[in-house]
């Protein structure tokens, strides 16, 4: 895999940092237990993986897409950062992202692009490209992104591989940079269903160390996986979501989610049309919520504490100095994040966007909960559309807002999803992605049918 990076990494770009001597050390030390006779460590051990460059860890920088952080080397490990090392996974390095998670494209992170392998004139999609797109060049056979708004699921679906945004909670937010703490979920992306069931249960499970880790066991997703493999999905009650499909979907991603839903049925699920009206006003919601809890979690980057510090004569204030930093140190979607967020909390305010949006956030929990009181899993597209060309839509935040149509919902009901390679739309040749949504800590369902269908 360090060969396969060397060789094609220039034209993708899915890493900002590769660990060489880090990777080989980890595979040597897993070599020397196995030729001493001792029993690895986990299932995964000694295999490499990808990790999304908002992960902290011990040694190793740690940029989060973004010049503030450029140089910092973080002095502790992510909670997820450890148990991989502890399972014997071999961290390969440090994956391209949008800077600080806020983008859908890979195309906001400070240190350039990642292509997507399928068409490098395209996005890998965002915030975690790189892990996907690390993925899908076979530079790596396992990663692990986190979703917000849709940043596991959607590179997946436009990359061609698997991607799950586990229930909230349901993997430690411990040492993950934070963009919106209420939203942000590792989770594991693979090239296959059964291998990111594998890495979901070494990465899950309860963590004193983040306040919101639930504390349940994982679900289990490895026989959950096998057991849709092997049995099919009869029994199993799928809701279509009628609200995803028509205007601003393309018609080759709508005929490849209409395959699949038939493919679901032939492999004996019950299929019925379900309406979730309030998932409509996903996204205006999200896009309060998350930017009110960036622009409060960004205030720790006040040039005192993490990484790059401005200030050319040494003769500012303290105040000055933070914003030279924060001026050079941010780009222009986290500034307007931070504008949009301290906007919609300020007095006045409060009441009519950030408290709005959170009883919006009310009604979708709810539309869920009445949608799985009929049946076990909901479908839908994972995108609109395809991936589109790096740079179309750069100058348009809203054209990529709408990236994350699909997704916002569950991250904001805390919901377990994920995306799984529903063949390659007849329109543009390029990888579309189905759309599985499971109640909170019900995973399991996900796996199952993901790994039916796949
Ligand atoms: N694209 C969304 C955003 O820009 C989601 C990001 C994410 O899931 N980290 O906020």
């Amino acid at each position: 895999h360090l060969d396969r990076i060397a060789a094609v990494d220039d034209h993708v770009h899915a890493f900002l940092h590769v660990d060489r001597e880090g990777a080989l050390a980890a595979a040597e030390a897993v070599d020397a237990d196995l030729a001493a006779g001792k029993a690895p460590a986990s299932p995964l051990a000694g295999v490499p993986l990808a990790l999304k460059d908002v992960f902290t860890t011990k040694g190793i920088p740690t940029t989060c897409g973004s010049r503030t952080l450029e140089g910092w080397v973080p002095p502790y490990d992510a909670t997820v950062t450890r148990t991989l090392r502890e399972a014997g996974v071999v961290i390969l390095g440090k994956t391209n992202m949008d800077e600080f998670a806020m983008g859908s494209s890979t195309e906001n992170s400070a240190f350039g692009p990642t292509h997507n392998p399928w068409d490098h004139a395209r996005i890998p999609g965002g915030s975690g490209g790189g892990s996907s797109a690390s993925l899908a060049a076979f530079e790596a056979p396992l990663a692990i992104g986190t979703d917000t708004g849709g940043s596991i699921r959607q590179p997946g679906a436009v990359t061609g591989t698997v991607g799950v945004k586990p229930t909230y909670g349901g993997v430690s937010r411990y040492g993950l940079v934070a963009f919106s703490s209420s939203l942000d979920q590792g989770g594991p992306c693979a090239r296959t269903v059964l291998d990111a069931a594998m890495l979901h249960e070494i990465i899950g499970g309860h963590d004193p160390m983040d306040s919101t880790s639930i504390d349940a066991p994982v679900p289990p997703v490895v026989a959950a996986a096998r057991e849709g493999a092997r049995d099919g999905l009869s029994g199993v009650r799928v809701g279509v979501v009628s609200e995803f499909r028509g205007e601003g979907y393309q018609p080759g991603v709508l005929r490849s989610f209409e395959a699949a839903v038939d493919q679901l049925r032939a492999l004996g699920a019950e299929v019925v049309e379900v309406s979730c009206p309030h998932f409509t006003y996903a996204l205006p919601a999200y896009y309060l919520i998350a930017p009110s809890e960036a622009s409060s979690n960004l205030a720790r980057f006040d040039a005192m504490r993490y990484g790059i510090r401005v200030s050319d004569d040494g003769t500012h204030s303290a105040e000055e100095v933070m914003s030279l930093t924060r001026e050079a140190g941010f780009g222009p979607e986290v500034k307007r994040r931070i504008m949009l967020g301290t906007y919609a909390l300020s007095s006045g305010y409060y009441d009519a966007y950030y408290g709005s949006a959170q009883k919006v956030r009310t009604l979708i929990i709810r539309d869920f909960d009445a949608a799985f009181e009929q049946v076990d899993v909901l479908v839908s597209p994972t995108t609109p559309t395809t991936a589109f060309k790096i740079g179309e839509r750069v100058d348009d935040p809203l054209a990529m807002y709408l990236a994350d149509l699909c997704t916002i919902p569950s991250d904001l009901a805390g919901n377990a999803a994920l995306s799984v390679p529903c063949g390659l739309s007849d329109e543009d040749g390029l990888p579309v992605g189905l759309q599985v949504m499971a109640p909170a800590l019900a995973d399991d369902r996900l796996y199952k049918v993901a790994a039916a269908y796949e």
